[in-house]
């Protein structure tokens, strides 16, 4: 298959150095199209009304008037979509870094010997095909990245909107159940029973799916908080349930001060320790324990669980967003929490994990940098 000729836009003022270039493309045999330019504004001219006739410029430095690195910076400025190649005078490295860093794809020594006119035929097209495939790499990216916000906003919206009606739901539920469970009989009760419970296994879910969303939305506020007076709040919260399940919860007393966004760190106590109260098994003696371990350049936090623990092959699976264990789907749950967890991780540069084996409890790690 033969390629389309190069299309290029050639920016010299010495007639002897064009003639010298194109005798270069006729000797090699690389289909080009030469279009020539005396000076620097009249090819701004040009490329500013027909740049899509070019599938690149080359540019000599030492133009009269506006200089070659200047009609360079002038295009890119104007976000030329060309790529751009300077050719420099012998000597002039220095100059042509200084192109380079403006945003020139590449650069050229116009050298003695004249051995780079035997390369332009050969540099040219590779030029022209790295740019194309940069510009699709960048194009790809950013369509990547709308869609990921369209999908967040979608997320934020949908999850925003269904939870007024659910709450209407709850409401009118739990006021039926009160005022006018006596006028059911049994089978009516328990409708509203199951009503209910679906109710708030969807509100759940629904501030699990807000939460996961404005992770992505939000940024929130790092400071220094004590994760002492961290976990405290968060384990008041669930004294309930953990004397309803007689469970003993041991919390080291070398928790530091750390530099974090305080309320998602919160939010990874509370998913832990929630889990670990969730997934604890029938032993005679359930135990939490929360603890910290000093590593070079990191703090390491630690909540392990007696509990009836994780198959190693599901290590990874579950912080995937929705993935719930067989033995565990009878538990309320959306297997959106640890998925929440990691990102809350990855955006403070941290890490989790877990360490674990059937019937044998969980011990979840996660690590923060050391900021303080
Ligand atoms: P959810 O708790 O809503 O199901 P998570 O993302 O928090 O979702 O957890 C995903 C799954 O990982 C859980 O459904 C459970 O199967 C497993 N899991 C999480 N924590 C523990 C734990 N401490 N012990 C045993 N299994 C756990």
């Amino acid at each position: 298959m033969t390629s389309p000729p190069l299309r290029i836009l050639l920016v010299e003022d010495n007639e002897h150095d064009s003639l010298a270039f194109r005798r270069a493309f006729r000797k090699s045999q690389v289909a080009c199209e030469i279009t020539e330019c005396l000076r620097a504004e009249e090819a701004l001219e040009r490329l500013r009304t027909d740049a899509s006739s070019f599938d690149l410029a080359v540019i000599d430095h030492g133009l009269p008037g506006l200089s070659g690195l200047d009609l360079c910076k002038e295009l890119l400025d104007e976000e030329t979509p060309l790529p751009l190649v300077i050719l420099t005078g012998y000597g002039s490295e220095q100059l042509a870094v200084e192109a380079l860093k403006a945003g020139v794809y590449d650069y050229m020594i116009k050298d003695r010997g004249q051995s780079y006119l035997d390369l332009l035929p050969v540099v040219l097209p590779q030029v022209v095909r790295k740019h194309g495939d940069r510009l699709a790499r960048q194009q790809s990216e950013e369509e990547l990245r709308k869609i990921n916000q369209e999908l967040k906003s979608f997320t934020y919206i949908v999850s925003h909107d269904l939870k007024n009606p659910i709450t209407y739901i709850q409401g009118f539920t739990s006021h039926l159940i009160e005022n006018y469970g006596e006028k059911l009989d049994e089978k009516g009760r328990l409708c509203l029973e199951r009503i209910k419970v679906s109710a708030r296994r969807m509100e759940v879910f629904i501030s699990d799916l807000l939460s996961l969303s404005r992770l992505g939305r939000i940024v929130g506020t790092f400071e220094v908080v004590s994760s002492i007076e961290m976990v405290k709040n968060v384990t008041s919260g669930l004294q309930d349930r953990l004397q309803a399940h007689g469970i003993e919860l041991v919390v080291a007393d070398n928790l530091p001060t750390i530099y974090c966004d305080g309320d998602r760190i919160c939010q990874v106590f509370d998913n832990l320790l929630g889990n670990a109260i969730k997934f604890m098994s029938e032993t005679n003696s359930p135990k939490i324990e929360i603890g910290y371990e000093d590593m070079i350049g990191l703090h390491q936090f630690y909540v392990r669980d007696n509990g009836i623990g994780i198959d190693p092959k599901y290590h990874r699976k579950i912080f995937e967003m929705f993935h719930r264990l067989k033995q565990t789907e009878d538990e309320e749950g959306t297997g959106l929490g640890l998925a929440i967890v990691e990102r809350i991780m990855n955006s403070h540069g941290g890490r989790i994990w877990v360490e674990s084996e059937p019937g044998k409890g969980a011990i979840f790690y996660f690590t923060l940098p050391k900021t303080l």
